[in-house]
Formats: C-alpha cells, sequence, structure tokens
C-alpha cells in the first residue's frame, strides 16, 4: 500500500492546480453571475491541455492514463468551480464512459474523440418526473423497428439538458418488468422530435445548465443503441465510476473551501489578533482537515482498486456518501469562520456550500447510497417495494 502520487501524477496535480488557479479563476465568476455553461473556446483550451477524457483509451482520443489521474485533476478544477469542472467530470466519469464501456464499435468511434477534442458533450438522461430514486420506474420507451429505434418520453433535471450535444437517454427497450427492461440509447440534440424545457433555476449548480427532455417519436439508427434491454446492470457498472466522480466534486468544494478559509484566518485579525490564534479556530479547522483527508482516501481508494476498469459499488458508494455528507458540513464551517464576508457573493463560500448540496442529490441520494453500501454488505439487494 503506498499513500503518496507518484512524480507523473504529482506533475499532473500540478499542472492541472496551476491552469486552474491561474486561468479559471475570473471564468468561475462569470459562469457563476451568468448562469450560462463555459464556452466551448474553454472546452477546447481545455482538450489542448490534455484534460479532458484523461482515462480514456489513446485510441478514441484520450491520455490513456488511470481513473485516479482523471480525478486527481478533476479535484483541482473543483476546488475553483464545479461549473469550469464540469467538462472534465463529464468527459472521464460520464456517461461518454457507458458507451466507451458497451457501445459497439461504429458508434464509440462516431462520439468519443470528438468529445476528447472539446467538440461534443455528452449528458446523461436517467430521471423522470415520476422516477428519481425509483429510477426502474422510468418510463421513457425506445423500440426497436428494423434499423431504427423510435423513442417517446420524457426526461427530468438533465445536467447539461438543452446544451449537450448528446444524451445517453435510459428508456424502456421492453415490456420486461423493471430493470429487465431498460437499457439505454444515444439520442442527438438536433434530432427531429427533440425538445427542452425552459431552463431550472436551481439552488447552485449555476453554469451547469439543467432542463427537462421531452422525445416525441424520435428516430435514431440503431447503431445509437448502448446497451439493450437487460443491460441496466451494466449502466449501473459505469455509473460506480460516475460516482466517484460525483464524490471528487463533493470533495473540490470542501477542499477549495479549507484552502481559502486558511488563508483568511491567518489574515483576519479581531481582538487584535489573527482569528487562526484562537483556539476553537484551530479545532474547527483540524475537524474540516479530517474530514476532507478522509473523502480524498475513501475516493483514490475506489479508484486504485479499480485500475483502468469500474470501481466496486461498495467503494464508490461510500466515497460519494461520506464526501457528499462531509462536504456539507466543512463548506458550511468555512462560511461561519469567515463571519459576513462568507455570506458575501463576492467570496465563493456560499456558492461551494449550495453547490456542495447538489452533489448529494444529484447521482443518487446519500441515504439510497447508505442502502447500496448495506446491501454490498450483506451480499443481496433490498427491494424497496416490499
Ligand atoms: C444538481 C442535480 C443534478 C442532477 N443531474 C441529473 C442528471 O444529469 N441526469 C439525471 O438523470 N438526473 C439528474 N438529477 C436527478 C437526481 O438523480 C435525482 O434528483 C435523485 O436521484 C433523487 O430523485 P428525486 O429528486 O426524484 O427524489 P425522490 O426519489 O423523490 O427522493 C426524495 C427523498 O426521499 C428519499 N428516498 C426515496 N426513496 C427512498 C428509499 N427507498 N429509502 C430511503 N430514502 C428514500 C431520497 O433519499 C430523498 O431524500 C440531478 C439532480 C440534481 C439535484
Amino acid at each position: 500500500m503506498d499513500f503518496q502520487l507518484s512524480q507523473s501524477q504529482q506533475e499532473l496535480q500540478d499542472a492541472a492546480r496551476r491552469f486552474a488557479k491561474e486561468q479559471m479563476l475570473d471564468v468561475a465568476c462569470d459562469v457563476e453571475e451568468t448562469g450560462v455553461a463555459l464556452s466551448r473556446d474553454w472546452l477546447k483550451r481545455y482538450a489542448e491541455m490534455g484534460f479532458l477524457g484523461i482515462n480514456v483509451g489513446q485510441e478514441y482520443g484520450g491520455l490513456g492514463l488511470g481513473n485516479l489521474e482523471a480525478l486527481i485533476v478533476l479535484e483541482e478544477f473543483a476546488k475553483i468551480s464545479s461549473a469550469v469542472a464540469f467538462p472534465i467530470f463529464e468527459s472521464s466519469v460520464g456517461p461518454v464512459r457507458a458507451i466507451e464501456y458497451f457501445a459497439n464499435d461504429t458508434l464509440k468511434q462516431r462520439v468519443i474523440p470528438k468529445v476528447c477534442a472539446g467538440e461534443m458533450i455528452i449528458a446523461v438522461a436517467m430521471s423522470e418526473p415520476q422516477a428519481g430514486t425509483a429510477l426502474t420506474d422510468l418510463k421513457t420507451r425506445a423500440e426497436i423497428r428494423g434499423d431504427k429505434i423510435i423513442i417517446n418520453g420524457n426526461k427530468r433535471w438533465c445536467s447539461g439538458g438543452g446544451h449537450s450535444d448528446g444524451y445517453v437517454v435510459y428508456c424502456k427497450l421492453s415490456d420486461a418488468p423493471g430493470a429487465k427492461g431498460i437499457g439505454a440509447v444515444l439520442v442527438e440534440k438536433d434530432m427531429p422530435g427533440v425538445s427542452f424545457g425552459a431552463q431550472e433555476s436551481l439552488m447552485g449548480f449555476r453554469g451547469i445548465p439543467s432542463a427537462d427532455i421531452f422525445f416525441d417519436n424520435v428516430e435514431v439508427p440503431l447503431d445509437n443503441l448502448i446497451v439493450p434491454a437487460g443491460g441496466f446492470p451494466k449502466l449501473m457498472e459505469a455509473f460506480d465510476l460516475e460516482r466517484c466522480g460525483n464524490a471528487t466534486m463533493a470533495l473540490g468544494q470542501a477542499a477549495g473551501a479549507l484552502e481559502d478559509v486558511l488563508d483568511y484566518v491567518q489574515e483576519r485579525q479581531q481582538f487584535s489578533k489573527e482569528l487562526v490564534e484562537f483556539q476553537a479556530v484551530q479545532i474547527k479547522l483540524a475537524e474540516m482537515a479530517i474530514r476532507v483527508e478522509g473523502a480524498r482516501l475513501l475516493i483514490h481508494r475506489a479508484a486504485v482498486n479499480a485500475e483502468k476498469g469500474l470501481p466496486s459499488i461498495f467503494e464508490s458508494s461510500t466515497a460519494k456518501c461520506f464526501a457528499n455528507e462531509m462536504a456539507r458540513e466543512v463548506t458550511s464551517d468555512a462560511v461561519q469562520l469567515m463571519g459576513g464576508y462568507g455570506y458575501s457573493k463576492e467570496y465563493p463560500m456560499e456558492r461551494r456550500m449550495r453547490d456542495a448540496w447538489g452533489w448529494g442529490i444529484a447521482g443518487g441520494t446519500i441515504d439510497i447510497q447508505k442502502i447500496n453500501i448495506a446491501a454490498a454488505m450483506i451480499g443481496r439487494r433490498f427491494d424497496q417495494r416490499k
């Protein structure tokens, strides 16, 4: 067991940290103020730097590195903001990885190199108005007719909705009940019959567009089938990697808050001394650091044990759960330690606190992760319907 990053991993981390701190701080403020997602020009810059598809195979335009490398880079960008980190999340742990793992070669070649080049964004459309945690209740239908698939239904809460070029749509591909009938199809934004609802106004996640998606007799080529009916367990395996990305986004909020607040308490004076001189402040800082370090270790364990493959449900859910809960606590402590300045929109603390809440709902709520963890411990799934 080795808890040190290798020299090349440290160099990658330094490069990401430098780029994120030097280039993205002002951009993050703009994105937060306007609510408009990072521009395509920035995606191109990310691609040139090799930040998109870090753990994607070189044959598809990625760097061919491991999950750990991707998550190290993701954390550095997430410390700046969720929105500037989101393209890295999408390209290295997002739904495009389900395409890489499970789709046919034609689809892989058509989509993945474009994602790694910053020319295409792929989002995931799972949730529906009546199917959130109970995802297998989803109603969107996809019917295979000859060499076409016809899709009808609607999706909710899609991050990237209306902005992304393609959507990995979870749908019923057969009449088999529950998970057995579910598969996934790639639907492209400009296909006839695809439309979007108004942009959602969320508590946080500004600059990560979110909207309903409607499918009205949308016809897609059969090549766009990612997994057929019965492929739901495969989709969930790919989701184990996305969970590590979600956990890293939460970690980034907390780690960024801790870095900033450390500077703040050494500068700000009250009662003629720096805040850091008060023992209550020291204890708070230590508690924050313990939680941040703990989350990072759980995330890195899940990533390293998976090597270049997909993490286990136990390790990815443990990491996500812990990181989601600790990020809410640590960012909230950071707001408190900065007093009125923490509560002001002039500083990024209150944004981090709002975003931290979102990561604990997106990708499966904290409580449902705990049910996954218990199921993995006991060795069987618990039927939530009985
Ligand atoms: C910021 C954000 C981004 C998102 N991005 C996407 C996206 O890109 N694509 C996408 O498809 N979806 C996305 N979602 C949707 C997200 O996956 C769902 O919101 C989430 O799965 C919860 O579903 P729900 O909102 O319908 O809540 P519900 O399922 O109604 O749950 C409400 C509450 O009940 C609890 N609960 C429900 N069932 C159980 C149970 N069996 N045991 C214990 N507690 C239970 C939940 O934990 C939760 O606290 C996003 C959501 C957010 C907030």
